[in-house]
């Protein structure tokens, strides 16, 4: 049996095809899969693919690469939490590879939303999915200040996506965590898994 911590099965170009890919997952032996949300409009659709199938659960949030769009807030984001079939929260994070001829200084509204889903997942007990881009220590030192400082998490799950240095993670992280997975998809791209052990 094998789990898909990270799909988004309500993108268009996957959407059209749903029921090829559910008997391919099916094939492959994934059972289950988690829909990642990217932005509060499509959260209903999200959330929808996991009230009518039995192996799929959702996300709530609003990536960080993703402009124009609502913007959560706390409250938002702890509503949309307690639906049923959310389990997480995100797809969040940190992402300074995009910048558009900005400063990393001018990336502060990307910093105030990240801290808004840490705070949001603290509150409903969820946990992250991290999306991080030549922002590690940024994503790391607000993580652990918003989140991990206070030692409010019981557990966290992290994805963590295309991300070089992986190893300033495992440097930096509170010792009650320890990397379970490590999948290298190429040069740009590391998704990697952690766990709490308590
Ligand atoms: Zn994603």
């Amino acid at each position: 049996m094998f789990v898909d911590s990270h799909c988004h099965l309500n993108f268009p170009e996957l959407k059209s095809q749903l029921p090829e890919i559910l008997a391919r997952m099916a094939d492959a032996k994934v059972t289950r899969a988690l829909c990642i949300c990217t932005t509060l409009e499509e959260f209903d659709e999200v959330h929808a693919l996991a009230q009518t199938h039995d192996n799929l659960w959702a996300t709530v949030g609003v990536h960080p690469d993703n402009e124009g769009v609502r913007e959560p807030s706390f409250a938002q984001l702890v509503t949309d939490a307690q639906h049923p079939r959310v389990v997480g929260i995100g797809e969040t994070g940190l992402d300074y590879y995009r910048l558009n001829g900005r400063s990393i200084e001018d990336m502060a509204w990307q910093r105030i939303r990240y801290r808004t889903h840490i705070e949001a997942g603290r509150a409903v007990n969820l946990p992250l999915v991290i999306h991080t881009r030549s922002a590690s220590e940024d994503t790391l030192a607000i993580l652990k200040e918003v989140g991990l400082s206070q030692n409010r998490y019981t557990r966290l799950d992290w994805n963590i996506c295309f991300n070089k240095n992986s190893g300033l993670l495992c440097g930096i992280l509170n010792p009650q965590l320890r990397l379970t997975s490590q999948d290298k998809k190429n040069k740009n791209m590391i998704l990697i898994h952690l766990f709490s052990v308590s």
